[in-house]
């Protein structure tokens, strides 16, 4: 058996719980969604893949070990397209493995085989405003559910714009809740990813005055100008406030989220760092 493999590369993980720990990344060919968001087009479209048995996997693995790793991210695309193959693998890991499931597929989702205790699934839940397919966030809560009853750890990460309508943002957070809350969730958690790049959430009226406003200043470097110094101060508090707006909705988000589930705000920290 094999499966279509578009990279495997060491580095850090950028998202969710394991945040900052080392991984060696597989990332399968091949996606079944299109998300607005997808930073993967790579994985999703490109037919520049190699297709890897299991034992070339192991083998390609061991050969990128290094001291501080900490698991191993199955990841795409969308990796339980090949849940046989992946089933197969994890069985000759030594390392816990962090799977990366967009949860649309609950038949694939059932039948993933953990093979360590310390084995995670990340499963987005996807907004309507970023999905073509409106109702795709009822199988990622049946897909979590299955998780839940099968003792698998679960975090599920909403990705939030600064547009995110509210009120269905606390329907589908209540509709989870209400699907979930009589299975014990001590095993899951909820994470808020403000959507990338984090420019997005400034206020862009303000900053385009603040540019124009900026151009009527003569000379800028006249630190002896009392009136030119009051004028950049006063654009500067104004940005501040703008910025605050948008930002203001992380709080708004989490508020929500908390009254139902134990809430993280974790934005992309490998778009700061720059790295895959
Ligand atoms: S599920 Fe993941 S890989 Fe597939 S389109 Fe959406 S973001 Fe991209």
């Amino acid at each position: 058996m094999k499966a279509p493999i578009v990279e495997i590369f060491s580095s850090f993980q950028g998202e969710g719980l394991l945040i900052g720990r080392r991984q060696i990344f597989i990332r399968f060919a091949g996606c079944n969604l299109n998300c607005i968001y997808c930073d993967t087009q790579i994985s999703r479209n490109s037919n520049d893949f190699d297709f890897f048995s299991v034992d070339e996997l192991i083998e390609k693995i061991n050969n990128l070990i290094t001291p501080d790793l900490h698991s191993i991210s199955i990841t795409g695309g969308e990796p339980t397209l090949y849940i046989d193959f992946i089933n197969n693998l994890i069985e000759k890991i030594d390392y816990p493995v962090l799977l990366e499931t967009n949860g649309s597929l609950p038949e694939e989702i059932a039948k993933f085989k953990k093979n360590n205790n310390n084995d995670l699934v990340s499963l987005d839940i996807k907004l309507p405003e970023f999905i073509n397919n409106q109702k795709i966030y009822k199988c990622e809560i049946e897909s979590i559910k299955i998780l839940l009853n099968n003792n698998i750890n679960v975090y599920s990460k909403v990705v939030v714009s600064p547009n995110t309508n509210l009120i269905t943002f606390e329907s589908i957070i209540k509709e989870l809740f209400d699907e979930i809350k009589n299975i014990p969730i001590s095993r899951f958690n909820l994470i808020i990813q403000p959507q990338s790049p984090m420019e997005l959430w400034k206020n862009d009226i303000n900053e385009l005055d603040y540019f124009e406003n900026l151009s009527d200043l003569s000379d800028l470097h006249d630190l002896n100008n009392v009136n030119n110094l009051d004028k950049r101060s006063n654009l500067n508090n104004n940005i501040d406030k703008g910025n605050n707006a948008n930002k203001n909705k992380f709080f708004q988000f989490c508020e929500i989220a908390g009254k139902y589930f134990s809430v993280f705000l974790i934005p992309q920290v490998h778009k700061f760092l720059d790295i895959e």
